[in-house]
């Protein structure tokens, strides 16, 4: 026998049952998206490796290490995306639908990364994401705070806690650049390696550092917040304001810096304690320079991602399950003229809008309604010599003690819809 050859490391398979959770979360969170008024956008999985470098940072962790990379076989670098911000404000610029008008848009699908796969952290996982063109005031800020609450209420998601802090503008940071990198010299030998090479390159970036040992070091940081220009600062009050009057708690988190570079002003986290280490389900901010960084004309933006895995697993960890819809009826057939206009009633009853499994594969009638159970039909419909003969279907009711009963084939459709409804 050849060797058995498994799934990418990091890559899941998500088998029927699991996936019927993942279509409830789905369904609830277009219906969200519509209920706002953001349309669906989509982009391809591969881009030009640059676009990412570009976008998300060299320094960071995703750009440095973390990126599937290849040559295709004309020689040009591209990349497995590993977020979708990049690709749909690429697409903006391309198709000429960010300049001088709003767009709220969404789009959803693989991401990947070369992680060290734990629980809550894969190479290939699935983002929803929600961006908004050309809105440059803290109204838009808050609605898609107030859309992902919506999200979470409506499949009853507990625990979920918003951490916001506001980052400034660029201009602002260069002075603080300066002051933290004072801070960070003068604590040298307390940096890891990924700092110390950062505290040359992007020296914020450590403040996004997950090492628990340099946590500390982090906290006693001087704080980025407290160098916000007027108008960041302004922003940031109003974006507050419309959170109060929506009712909607939160934290202001000071050293909440996010792991992309391209983020100016807002930022902001959903966080839980129910999901272990992989604590954030959904991450955003805005990003008011980076259409004009990819090329476009300056359009001010915000936006977010979500995890699927991860809200996936809190639906889970309250007790979803399964409950796509399943077949409601299954034809039993013994005999080869049965088996024929088994296939011929199946169809006319799907053509009814019923869900009907036939027996395919053959088999007695024990080894079939065996079958019929393990489907979760209420009815099975048994169709034999007799039964072809007399143009009639014996329904059998399998979640039911009643007696089994005869109908003609010319009213069993409307007998099931009858009985179904
Ligand atoms: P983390 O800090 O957990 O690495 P991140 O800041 O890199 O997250 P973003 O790029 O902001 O994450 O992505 C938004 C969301 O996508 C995250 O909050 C998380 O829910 C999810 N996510 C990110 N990376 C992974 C991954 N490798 N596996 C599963 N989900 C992920
Ligand atoms: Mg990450």
């Amino acid at each position: 026998m050849s060797k058995f050859i498994q799934a990418v490391r990091g890559m899941n398979d998500l088998l029927p049952d699991v996936v019927s959770v993942w279509q409830q979360v789905e369904t609830a969170a277009r219906a969200v998206f519509e209920a706002y008024g953001y349309r669906e956008i989509r982009v391809p999985l591969l881009e030009k490796t640059e676009l990412f470098a570009r976008s998300i940072g060299e320094f960071t962790d995703i750009v440095a290490k973390e990126m599937y990379t290849f040559q295709d076989r004309s020689g040009d670098s591209l990349t497995l995306r590993p977020e979708a911000t990049a690709s749909i404000v690429r697409a903006g610029i391309e198709h000429g639908f960010l300049h001088n008008q709003t767009q709220r848009l969404w789009s959803g699908g693989p991401m990947f990364r070369y992680e060290r796969p734990q629980k809550g952290r894969y190479r290939q996982f699935h983002q929803f994401d929600v961006e908004a063109f050309g809105m440059p005031g803290p109204d838009i800020d808050a609605e898609i705070v107030l859309l992902g609450n919506r999200l979470w209420r409506m499949l009853d998601v507990q625990g979920l806690q918003l951490e916001i802090n506001s980052l400034g503008m660029p201009d602002s940071r260069a002075g603080y650049r300066k002051e933290l990198v004072e801070y960070f010299q003068s604590h040298r030998d307390q940096l890891d390696e990924d700092s110390l090479r950062r505290l040359k390159s992007n020296p914020l970036r450590i403040l996004d550092s997950k090492n628990p040992q340099m946590q500390k070091l982090i906290a006693d940081a001087p704080s980025l917040f407290d160098h916000l220009d007027e108008a960041s600062s302004e922003h940031f009050m109003g974006f507050k304001e419309q959170l109060d009057r929506a009712g909607i708690a939160y934290v202001v988190s000071k050293r909440l810096v996010r792991g992309l570079d391209y983020y100016t002003r807002t930022v902001f986290e959903w966080t839980t304690e129910r999901l272990g280490a992989q604590a954030t389900v959904c991450g955003g901010g805005r990003y008011d320079k980076l259409v004009e960084q990819l090329g476009g004309k300056p359009t001010p933006a915000i936006g977010f991602a979500l995890g699927l895995e991860r809200l996936v697993e809190m639906v889970i960890q309250q007790g979803a399950r399964a409950e796509a819809e399943g077949p409601s009826v299954y034809i039993a057939v013994l005999g080869s003229q049965a088996e024929r206009a088994g296939m011929k009633l199946a169809e006319h009853l799907r053509d009814k809008g019923i869900r009907a499994l036939c027996n395919c594969g053959g088999g007695n009638l024990k080894s079939q309604l065996r079958r019929a159970d393990k489907a979760g039909v209420r009815f099975a419909l048994l169709l034999g010599e007799e039964e072809t003969r007399q143009d009639i279907v014996t329904v059998k009711d399998l979640r039911q003690d009643s007696e089994q009963r005869q109908v003609p084939q010319a009213e069993i459709s409307s007998y099931l819809q009858q009985q179904l409804a």
